[in-house]
């Protein structure tokens, strides 16, 4: 049976779903969910994230990791990334951190990743690392035995959000129910339509993230460094989208065979992360960001060794930094343990 009718029959047995419910079922249900079963990542899947648009930015954040190892004094550390995909991003970042061989010997890779299809691409992907890999389902097995270097890039944005729409004097938690005809609609709890234009979300999931990534970076000394597609300040508005083959789509369309996404609320995050103990960053574009870590100076060399494909880089480049393209909507942010200061934020002059 397809995702959608047995979410339909479930409905009807025991009444709407909340939006969170929804998408782990879409994203996570072991028989049908788009990560689950067909995560299609790239130029011919369902969507592309940064590390498929250049090499430039998994290096970047390889080398990202390899100072915050620096400053933290060079300790024997935990490098994590959270959702890894295709394995792309870490791929590029272990390559670029060969510029710092002992830190390549000093860490251990742990990879928290869901998906049963991506952890085998991973594999193949990560094949050649002399750096041991471990992989866990959730953020919470993380072991916070030694300092950690973590790394999130599109990943906060895949975790369930909860949305209220303001009705009637008050707001009303959006579910997911049926229409006259049987087919998947946005309703209240009670099953009456949804109207009213004011929409607000929050993610239980989003700030348990924060919370224990940020109890971990503090108690074991650290870094993590998250960039997503979100707000900096908080706000309102549904920002919940399915993506297949680089169209949208009703959320509602396709359920598994579409990625589901909602922008973080950065703030909460940050916020939960400090509830954790943490220090947290200010919330910087991800265009600033890539350019005060170098991206710049990274293109000019691939420029330099490459000059047949220069179009290509400085098309890259605007992609990843320009603010019509990714560089303003997406953001980067840290929580991190006291008295270190994550590369990239040192300085104020892009908030
Ligand atoms: N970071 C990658 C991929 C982003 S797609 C990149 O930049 O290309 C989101 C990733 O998070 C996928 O690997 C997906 O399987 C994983 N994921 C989604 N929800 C998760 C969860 N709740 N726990 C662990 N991994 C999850």
């Amino acid at each position: 049976m397809i995702l959608g009718e047995s979410i339909a029959d479930s409905i009807a047995r025991t009444g709407p779903i909340t939006v969170a419910e929804f998408m782990s079922l879409c994203l996570h249900d072991p028989a049908a969910g788009y990560y689950a079963t067909r995560p299609r990542l790239g130029e011919t899947g369902d969507f592309i994230t940064a590390p498929h648009i250049s090499q430039m930015f998994g290096e970047l954040l390889g080398l990202w990791a390899v100072e915050v190892w620096r400053r933290l004094g060079k300790p024997p550390s935990r490098l994590v990334e959270l959702g890894p995909g295709d394995g792309a991003l870490l791929a590029d970042a272990l390559r670029a951190a060969r510029v710092a061989p002992r830190f390549l010997e000093a860490c251990e890779i742990t990879l928290v990743e869901t998906s049963g299809p991506l952890r085998a691409v991973q594999e193949e992907w990560l094949a050649g690392s002399t750096t041991p890999i471990r992989w866990v389902d959730h953020w919470s097995q993380v072991p916070v035995d030694k300092p950690l270097i973590v790394l999130a890039n599109e990943f906060l944005d895949c975790l369930p959000i909860h949305q209220a729409i303001y009705d009637d004097g008050r707001w009303r938690e959006r579910c997911i129910g049926a229409d006259a005809k049987g087919a998947l609609a946005f309703v209240f709890r009670d099953g009456r339509p949804t109207n009213g234009h004011d929409v607000k979300e929050w993610s239980p999931a989003v700030e348990d993230c924060g919370r224990q990534i940020g109890a971990a970076v503090a108690r074991a000394g650290g870094a993590a460094l998250f960039i997503d597609y979100g707000r900096a300040e908080p706000g309102f508005g549904d920002t919940l989208q399915a993506v297949r083959r680089h169209s949208r789509e009703s959320p509602l369309a396709n359920p598994g065979l579409a990625d589901l996404t909602a922008h973080v609320d950065f703030p909460a995050f940050l916020e939960a992360g400090r509830q954790g103990g943490a220090e947290a960053t200010s919330v910087r574009e991800q265009g600033h960001f890539l350019s005060a870590l170098g991206i710049e100076h990274r293109a000019t060399m691939l420029k330099r060794a490459n000059p047949d494909c220069s179009d290509v880089v400085d098309h890259q480049l605007e992609r990843l930094i320009g603010p019509d393209q990714m560089g303003a909507l997406f953001k980067a942010a840290c929580l991190h343990s006291s008295g270190l200061i994550p590369p990239g934020f040192e300085s104020p002059p892009w908030s």
